[in-house]
């Protein structure tokens, strides 16, 4: 009965279900750990403790989860970690905070994260600091830093994150939690706002592969909201799961992603998962994606020129900060923006306009559109031959806070999640080992063929029992 924080929502719904406590007894227990682990954590910003009893109160059945803050859910603050939202309150629900709803959880609970998601460690934040649960001098990683700290840190049940080139799947691995991105489309993006749209995706951060399949079941599906969600079914990702095995599968190691610079640790995580899952019986063999080398590059375009473009919304009329000295309204957008946005969110807009800009237009995001297409052959190509890509998440394990002041130093992290993000592909990060020195968390990353969720799920099912 103590300690109800601790578990993850399969036991939660089976405790509710047994009778064992209520809803209310397991909100409380979030609550309580909320006030002793949040001020040395950092995980949430804010805590609708009222409304999630209240909650609770009406349906015995619920979980709480918390939500990243850029996901809006009604009467709640969304203020993506912005100074330029705060103060903002959310008209209406997002669709997967609908969906979530009416699949019995409580969203109340609002955690921290990079500045409009635009980070590695959650240092981008203008809200709060959040630290790694495993070693609070350490980052939890980004943008989903709040989701994978609480997650990891046992002050939730469950979180959402949102991965645009890797922040579900980083953090998940600096805070030893389940992250999954699903493919392009798989999610509703209707009420959750817009960092980079080719690329965003809402997906579970959860304690066990189990609850990443319930959570996934629960946020997938056509919206009519949201026109990039095709009117496709949604396949049972927990029937997916029965019988899990790894005999057989045929786990490609593409040979981009096996190279010089990785942390040693993560190094040898990595090729230890790997034979482990060869003596599980799985089939590896080795795959190249050639246009590797430019997914960096390509993202650097795509991603800034969207934010800019989404960012414009922000002009201190129709939505939050709205500056106090101007005289005229040109001044009142620019002081706006100026006060309102952290450094590395105005580094994006700065270069999203100049690549959108007229003359430069097809030379940046003209060709980095039709590089992308490349790199998405390159993953159509290599799932013709395997049913997966493991690779590892990140070239470190969870860094020192304050030891990435570089921007490019920070933007490497996101080597091995970014191809699958611009491609579009499901992957998702499985908590592995731990480092010798230092014992942080290190996970390992599982690419799948879009909208092959339940082939990803059963495999990383599989090797979460085979690395257990
Ligand atoms: N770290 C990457 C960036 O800063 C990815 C962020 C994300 O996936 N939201 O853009």
């Amino acid at each position: 009965m103590s300690e109800l924080f601790k578990l993850g929502i399969k036991e939660a719904r089976e405790g509710l279900a047994k009778g064992d406590f209520t809803s209310v007894e397991l909100t409380q227990s979030i609550i309580d750990r909320y006030h002793t682990e949040n001020p040395k954590i950092g995980a949430y910003l804010t805590f609708d403790e009222e409304g999630a009893l209240a909650a609770a109160r009406a349906n015995p059945k619920a979980v709480p989860i918390a939500i990243k803050d850029l996901i809006n859910v009604k009467g709640q603050p969304c203020t993506c970690a912005s100074k330029i939202l705060e103060g903002y309150v959310s008209p209406y629900d997002a669709t997967v905070i609908k969906n979530l709803k009416a699949n019995d959880f409580i969203c109340a609970g609002r955690v921290n994260m990079d500045e409009f998601a635009m980070g590695s460690s959650t240092e981008n934040s203008a809200l709060g600091r959040t630290v790694n649960p495993y070693d609070v001098t350490r980052v939890p990683g980004g943008s989903s830093g709040g989701s994978a700290a609480a997650v990891g840190g046992d002050l939730c049940i469950a979180a959402l994150g949102t991965d645009t080139g890797g922040s579900i799947r980083q953090p998940a691995s600096f805070c030893n939690c389940v992250g999954l991105k699903p493919s392009y489309g798989r999610v509703s993006r209707f009420g959750v706002t817009a960092f980079a749209s080719s690329l965003d995706q809402v997906g579970p951060m959860t304690k066990s592969v189990e609850d990443a399949a319930i959570l996934l079941q629960a946020l997938a599906g056509h919206d009519e909201m949201d026109g990039t969600t095709p009117n496709e079914p949604v396949p049972d990702y927990l029937k997916a799961l029965e019988g899990a095995s790894l005999k057989g599968v045929k786990i490609g190691l593409p040979k981009e992603y096996y190279i010089d610079g990785v942390d040693p640790e993560v190094k040898r995580i990595t090729d230890e998962a790997i034979k482990k899952c060869e003596a599980a019986g799985a089939e590896l063999v080795e795959v190249s994606l050639p246009h590797t080398e430019y997914a960096m590059a390509v993202y650097y375009v795509v991603a800034p020129a969207e934010a800019s473009a989404n960012l414009a919304r922000f002009d201190g009329v129709r939505y939050g900060h709205r500056s106090a000295k101007s005289d005229n309204v040109f001044n009142l957008y620019a002081r706006s923006r100026a006060e309102g946005f952290g450094p590395e969110v105005k580094r994006r807009i700065i270069m999203g306009t100049y690549v959108l800009s007229s003359g430069y237009y097809d030379a940046y995001y003209g060709r980095a559109s039709k590089v992308r297409t490349l790199i998405r052959r390159d993953f159509e190509e290599v799932f013709q031959k395997v049913d997966t890509l493991l690779t590892p998440v990140a070239p470190t394990p969870a860094f020192k806070i304050g030891a990435n002041q570089d921007p490019l130093t920070m933007y490497l992290n996101d080597l091995f999640t970014i191809p699958s993000a611009l491609a579009g592909n499901c992957s998702m990060s499985v908590p592995t080992s731990f480092t010798n020195d230092t014992k942080m968390p290190v996970g390992v990353q599982f690419i799948a063929d879009a909208y092959r969720e339940d082939k990803l799920l059963r495999i990383a099912r599989a090797y979460e029992q085979v690395i257990a």
